[in-house]
C-alpha cells in the first residue's frame, strides 16, 4: 500500500472547508487552491535531501543547509494547473511539465492527450499535481508516462481523493506516496468524489 498523508493541519483544514463550499466564487477558489497547495507541497517536500553548508551572516559564520535535490512540477491539465503557484511559493526553481490527460465521460478513461516531457529526466523528485484523485485512472495515467520517462522519485499531490480511486492508485504505484487534504469515501455514477467539491476545473476557471 502507498503511504497516504492527509493534513490535519488547521490551516489546510479550514481553508478545505472553504473550497468545499458551493457559495466560494472561483477567484477565492483559485486562491484557496493556491494556498492549500503550497501547505501540502510543504508537508510532501519534508524528506528531501540537503547538504550542510557555511553562509557568511552580517554577524559571523553560519552553518546551514541546502537542498540537494531538484524537484520537477507534473500538473495534470487542467485543473493540476491551479495548483502550481502554491508549490511554486515553495520550489520557486522548480522545472515544470504538463500532462493532458481528459476522461471519456462513457467509459471514466483517462485519454493523454498532451505530454512534452524533455528527452531524459532533469530532476530528482517530480511531484504530480492534481486536484481531485476520483476514479485514479488519470493519477495512475500519469504516474505511468513519468515512470516510462525514467523519472525515480515520484509523489502525488491531490486536494481530495476518493477511498476507492485511492486505493486503485495505491495498488498500481504502491511506492508513490499520495499528500492530500482530505479522503472522502464515495465517488457517484458519474465519477465525481462525493461530498468532493463538485468540478475542480470548472471551479476554477468559472466554467461549466
Ligand atoms: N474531477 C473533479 O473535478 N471533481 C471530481 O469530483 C472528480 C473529478
Amino acid at each position: 500500500m502507498a503511504q497516504v498523508f492527509i493534513s490535519a493541519h488547521p490551516l489546510v483544514q479550514h481553508k478545505l472547508a472553504l473550497l468545499r463550499d458551493e457559495r466560494t466564487d472561483p477567484k477565492k477558489f483559485r486562491e484557496l487552491v493556491r494556498e492549500i497547495s503550497t501547505l501540502l507541497v510543504y508537508e510532501a517536500t519534508a524528506d528531501l535531501a540537503t547538504v550542510p553548508t557555511v553562509i557568511n551572516t552580517p554577524l559571523g559564520r553560519a552553518s546551514a543547509q541546502r537542498l540537494s535535490e531538484a524537484v520537477g512540477l507534473v500538473p495534470v491539465l487542467r485543473a493540476g494547473l491551479g495548483m502550481v503557484e502554491g508549490a511554486w511559493q515553495m520550489l520557486p526553481g522548480a522545472e515544470v511539465w504538463h500532462i493532458g490527460l481528459s476522461r471519456d465521460e462513457r467509459t471514466l478513461q483517462p485519454i493523454a492527450y498532451y505530454s512534452r516531457l524533455p528527452v531524459s529526466p532533469t530532476v530528482d523528485v517530480c511531484l504530480v499535481l492534481d486536484p481531485m484523485l476520483a476514479t485514479g485512472g488519470s493519477a495512475v495515467a500519469a504516474v505511468d508516462i513519468l515512470k516510462k520517462w525514467g523519472a525515480q522519485r515520484i509523489k502525488f499531490v491531490g486536494l481530495i481523493a476518493a477511498r476507492p480511486g485511492l486505493e486503485r492508485f495505491a495498488s498500481a504505484h504502491p511506492d508513490v506516496p499520495v499528500y492530500l487534504a482530505a479522503l472522502d469515501e464515495e465517488l457517484n455514477e458519474n465519477g465525481y468524489i462525493v461530498p468532493g467539491l463538485g468540478d475542480a476545473g470548472d471551479r476554477m476557471f468559472g466554467t461549466g
